[in-house]
């Protein structure tokens, strides 16, 4: 119903939850992808991309943030595309230079992903043209402090990334380990709302038109989340063993004491603000992870439920 609502010469492709969506723009000179996918699925997002290009020529990538579901393909389909260039947010470029440093939370929470070689920037406040439209770039910091969003006037179509979902926005972290993060989630929340928005396409899940309903059951989240900077820290490491283990697909119940041992953000969060024995938060995290319902036991043995 809602694929009704766009222009002709853009593509959604909605992908499941380890990956981001994806936008491509079909442009004379080429097609523009907005973000590739998490590393593991490279070959779906390869086949989902050859697939909508329908022969036409790949020409640029444009990044929202440097999350591993966002960045994953980006070395699989330059290798695929020769010619394919990479754009990434002006904000994001120490954060590249700084490569896999806890707040990108790669290595630090069990996520993988391939460096690569960014050829420009995309400013904020600037107005790009993409499948013959033209988009503002807007800052949408928070739940990644460099991400940027895109945002046609003329279609009053919004590419949220993970700065909006239906209902609900990616994590973000507890004051006590980035002071910024809520605030700036909340003023992006202020940023989107003088908006005029007709259709969201979202970093995850699938496209909605109930923008304003939206916008406000996530900010009330976000607020409920303000009140209890514990209430962050759970949903940040529960969130990452869930998304681990969907593309780990098993781990020996044995093994998870060590791995909350060395995976950096079960590590330094317990010794931050949990404060538990290895041995409690290794079972609590566990049991909040069955709790979701996209993990379960067996045999010794912690397996997807898919
Ligand atoms: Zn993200």
């Amino acid at each position: 119903m809602t694929t009704a609502l766009l222009p002709p010469n853009l593509t959604f492709i909605e992908r499941d939850w380890l990956s981001a969506n994806h936008v491509l723009f079909h442009d004379d000179g080429g097609a523009t992808l907005v973000d590739t996918g998490y590393i593991a699925f490279a070959d779906v997002t390869l086949a989902k991309l050859h697939d909508a290009l329908q022969g036409a020529p790949m020409k640029r990538i444009i990044n929202t943030h440097l999350h591993s579901d966002h960045i994953g393909c980006n070395g699989a389909i330059q290798r695929a595309y020769p010619s394919t260039t990479i754009s990434v947010p002006l904000a994001e470029v120490s954060a590249l230079k700084n490569w896999d440093s806890p707040e990108q939370m790669l290595t630090y929470a069990d996520q993988e992903a391939e460096a690569f070689a960014w050829d420009d920037v995309i400013e904020t406040g600037q107005t790009l043209t993409l499948g013959g439209l033209l988009w503002e770039t807007i800052a949408t910091p928070g739940h990644d402090m460099g991400s940027l969003v895109l945002y046609s006037p003329e279609t009053k179509i919004l590419i949220s990334a993970d700065a909006l979902w239906h209902n609900s926005f990616g994590f973000v972290v507890p004051r006590a380990i980035d002071p910024a993060s809520v605030a700036a989630q909340r003023s992006t929340f202020k940023r989107l709302a003088e908006l005029e928005v007709a259709l969201v396409i979202p970093g995850h899940g699938p496209m909605f038109t109930d923008f304003a309903a939206s916008l406000k059951n996530a900010s009330d989240k976000l607020e409920a989340f303000a009140l209890d900077d514990m209430k962050i820290a759970r949903n940040v490491v529960k969130g990452m063993f869930v998304y681990s283990m969907m593309w780990r697909e098993t781990m020996p119940v044995a093994e998870l004491l060590n791995y909350v041992q060395r995976v950096g953000v079960h590590r330094d969060y317990n010794a931050w603000l949990f404060r538990m024995s290895d041995e409690a938060y290794a079972a609590w995290l566990l049991a909040e992870a069955e709790k979701t319902g996209k993990v379960s036991v067996t045999d010794g043995l912690i397996r997807t439920v898919v």
